[in-house]
Order: C-alpha cells, then sequence, then structure tokens
C-alpha cells in the first residue's frame, strides 16, 4: 500500500515516493523564540511529529531538521522593550521551548539548527546568489532579485504582478522591485552584528531554512518540506527562489502545510487576551493527551478552532479511553493469545489506511473508537479485550498519546498507586474500613479514581 501526500506545491494528491527510499528527509520551519509558545505552535510540533512517527513505522528511515530562528527583527524589538540584552531574551524562550517540547511528549529533531551558528554558511550562499546574478548590494544590504527567478509565485499559484498589488518599495531599503527580499541587512547602531563582505550585519529571515535544511539533510532536493499555511508567502516562496536559483534543482519534491488555528472564531493574540501558552494549557488539563486528540480531530491542512468545549470534549473521550483501558490492565496478569483476531487486525488495518490517504487522522481517530464502543461490549472476552487494548495502546502510541496523565505532574507513580490499592485492600479484608475508607480519600486527592470490583478494584486517573 502506498502513501498519499496532498503536495501544495502541484495542488494535488501525489503518490509519496522519497527520492532515496527507504530514507526520507524533512526539513520544518520551527519557532521564532522571542515570546512563549503557544497552543498554535503545538499544533505545528505535534502535527508534523505525528507525520514523522507514521512514515517511521510504514519502514523510512527518516531525517527530521526542524529549525530555530534566533536572530530576527522581532528579537531585536522584543529585546529593547524589555530593555535586556537580545542573547538572554533568546535563550530563556529556548529552554522555554525545550521545556513545552517535554511537556507536550514531542521528541526533538534529528538537528534543531539555529540560525545564529549557521551564519558564515548563509554568507557564502549569498555570495553564491550575487555572482550568479541572483542578488544584488545596496546600501541596506543585499536583496534577492525576484523579477530574475522566473518561477516565483509557483507555490502560492500567483503572478509576480498579482503578488505585487498593493506593495510599495520603503524609500531607505532601495529595492528595485518591491517583492525583492532581504538576504543580508545591514545593521543599524546599537543592533546585533556579523561581519561579512558587505559590512556589519544580520542574515534576513528567509535565507537560513534554505541554507540549514540543505546543509543538515545533505540534500539540495528534500522530500518534504512542511510549516504552517502562513508560511507560503511570502517566507516558502523565498525559500524556493533562492535554493532553485542556486542549484537550479527543485528545492523540495513534497510540500505539506497545516492550517491554521483560531481561538472562539477569532485570531489568537495577546492583545484580544485570548493567548493560550503551552504552559498555561498543561497547568490547567495536566496533560497533552488532551490538547493532541483535539488536534487530531481536525485534518491537518484544515483550520482548526480552539474552544473549552472542544477540550472537554476531548477530555471525555479520553476519559472513556482511560475507563476501558484501565478495567481490561486489572486483568494483565492473564495472558495475551497470540493469535490474530479478525476485527482487531481490520481495525488497525482500516487506521493505517486513513493515515496512508494523507494523514488522515480524524479517520485513523474514528477506527480507534469503533474498536473502543466493540471492545466495551466484549469486555468480558478477555482474550479480546486484552488483545484490543493492546491494538489501542499501539495505534494512540504511534499518535504520540502516552494515556496517563505525566506520574510528575499527578504526584503519584502507577507503582505507588498499585501499592496504596493492595494495603487497602487488605485493610477492607481486616474489616478495617476506616483505614480503607482513607487511602480511598488520599488516592482520590491524588487524582485516582478507584472503581471497586468484587475481588479487587479497578482504578483510573481523573484526567
Ligand atoms: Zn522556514
Amino acid at each position: 500500500m502506498s502513501i498519499f501526500i496532498n503536495n501544495s506545491l502541484s495542488r494535488k494528491k501525489e503518490e509519496f515516493v522519497p527520492l532515496n527510499p527507504p530514507q526520507v528527509n524533512i526539513y520544518t520551519c520551527g519557532v521564532t523564540v522571542y515570546d512563549d509558545c503557544h497552543i498554535g505552535h503545538a499544533r505545528s510540533l505535534y502535527i508534523f511529529d505525528v507525520i514523522r512517527r507514521f512514515l517511521s513505522y510504514r519502514g523510512f528511515e527518516v531525517n527530521f531538521v526542524r529549525n530555530i530562528t534566533d536572530i530576527d527583527d522581532k528579537i531585536i524589538n522584543r529585546a529593547k522593550e524589555l530593555q535586556i540584552d537580545w542573547k538572554d531574551l533568546v535563550k530563556k524562550h529556548i529552554d522555554g521551548y525545550y521545556a513545552d517540547l517535554e511537556s507536550l511528549g514531542i521528541g526533538k529533531a534529528d538537528y534543531e539548527p539555529r540560525a545564529t551558528e549557521n551564519i558564515s554558511e548563509m554568507i557564502k550562499y549569498i555570495e553564491a546568489l550575487i555572482k550568479k546574478d541572483y542578488a544584488y548590494q545596496v546600501k541596506s544590504g543585499v536583496y534577492f532579485d525576484v523579477r530574475k527567478f522566473k518561477d516565483y509565485g509557483k507555490l502560492s499559484g500567483q503572478s509576480i504582478d498579482q503578488m505585487e498589488s498593493g506593495t510599495r518599495v520603503e524609500p531607505l531599503e532601495e529595492k528595485r522591485d518591491p517583492l525583492d527580499f532581504a538576504l543580508w541587512k545591514s545593521s543599524k547602531e546599537n543592533e546585533p552584528f556579523w561581519d561579512s563582505p558587505w559590512g556589519k550585519g544580520r542574515p534576513g529571515w528567509h535565507i537560513e531554512c534554505s541554507v540549514m535544511s540543505q546543509k543538515f539533510l545533505k540534500a539540495d532536493t528534500l522530500d518534504i518540506h512542511a510549516g504552517g499555511r502562513d508560511l507560503i508567502f511570502p517566507h516558502h516562496e523565498n525559500e524556493i527562489a533562492q535554493a532553485e536559483a542556486l542549484t537550479g534543482k527543485p528545492f523540495a519534491k513534497y510540500w505539506i502545510h497545516h492550517g491554521l488555528l483560531t481561538i472562539n472564531g477569532q485570531k489568537m493574540s495577546k492583545s484580544l487576551g485570548n493567548f493560550v501558552t503551552i504552559s498555561d494549557f498543561i497547568k490547567k488539563y495536566r496533560s497533552s493527551d488532551i490538547l493532541k486528540l483535539f488536534f487530531l480531530s481536525a485534518h491537518y491542512s484544515h483550520p482548526i478552532d480552539y474552544s473549552e468545549n472542544k477540550i472537554d470534549e476531548a477530555r471525555q473521550a479520553l476519559e472513556r479511553i482511560s475507563i476501558l483501558i484501565g478495567k481490561i490492565g486489572k486483568q494483565a496478569g492473564r495472558k495475551v493469545v497470540g493469535k490474530k483476531i479478525k476485527e482487531i487486525e481490520e481495525a488497525r488495518d482500516k487506521f493505517i489506511e486513513s493515515l496512508d490517504d494523507d494523514f488522515n487522522t480524524p479517520k485513523g481517530l474514528a477506527c480507534v473508537f469503533d474498536l473502543i464502543n466493540i471492545t466495551n461490549k466484549r469486555i468480558d472476552d478477555f482474550d479480546f479485550a486484552l488483545n484490543a487494548k493492546n491494538a489501542i495502546e499501539e495505534l494512540l502510541g504511534l499518535l504520540g498519546f502516552s494515556l496517563k496523565t505525566h506520574a510528575a505532574l499527578a504526584g503519584i507513580s502507577d507503582e505507588e498507586i498499585e501499592a496504596k490499592i493492595n494495603e487497602r485492600s487488605k485493610a477492607r479484608q481486616d474489616n478495617n474500613f476506616a483505614l480503607a475508607d482513607k487511602i480511598r480519600k488520599e488516592l482520590e486527592e491524588n487524582g485516582v479514581i478507584l472503581e471497586d470490583g468484587k475481588d479487587n478494584s479497578a482504578w483510573r486517573r481523573k484526567l
């Protein structure tokens, strides 16, 4: 079975055939570290983590690069506003970014290059573009000459004249064309700078991605370039122009873009007071699984609207899974029968088929929930239930779900819970109901819910 991807470049669903299978080279545009990461960033980070995981599951050897933009106008301006050194601002937010990745349960990329650590390669790249006559130097820096690159606009499907309507050249920029973009910006007073053949300055934003993707993936043509829909123009259009002008080869075979996130139908912004950071979310809900389930309920390419109601729906759905797994988990001492069970195999196949089709996670999740419904009905058929539990855990695990609130956040580990329950069972056997009640209360305070059965107690964490 093949995988199909909706390629933003061709605007068609295409069979996924990497250039050198089983290797797959993926580059995704990462964060600019001038502020805390919010749940819109979380969607981008998570969606591409899912794609990376799924391609690995399907047997590909994935090389995954996600950059960190650590020099940029936004960083310089924010540091000025806060009256702190830009390097301190960057350090604070890189630390925050890695803490967020950890609390989301999203792995690091194979490479996480930072712009400021690759300046000399960018300078060489720009020199080569000038030499090929695709770029020119003026007082304010070095610009890419978009009119020289005949395919400019192919990703966003616009002509240069369409893109140009409404834009104008700021007098100080000395550009030949309003769409020309900076490869190198001369530094103004009190701005960070690096020495270059064009004087003191810093790289433009777009150049870092062309340079670092090709450098760290060791390829002129990437298999997949990914990012948010908001980056198509001008950022990705400019990355293509730089890379293809230099190498004469296609920059990326497949372009994948995720849809954007709104909150209650509005754009998320600090001024509207609807800004939800990743750490705020985790503090409130104590589970990244809830956010993940919410993200996967929409196709990655579609917009998604965040609301407390939808998060609550995701929380309830996870609770259903948690109850089921908890119930079956109590039978875990029994041996799982290795034989394949038709309904479970079918659910797994359908799940994979759904994700093969342009990573259709809403459809994939529906297969998992169908299996959960069947299993709830057949809970007393232990062989079926145990095999189903394993399949549910495998498929949700593949999507990066932890399926439990993090022990550190919940304050009590699974082992401690089991020990408390054993202690309580003994107390009940000894008719020491005061102690049994005390332990139950203590567990409840730690977010653990007990369901007493005839012989033993099932438990689950409150999500
Ligand atoms: Zn980029």
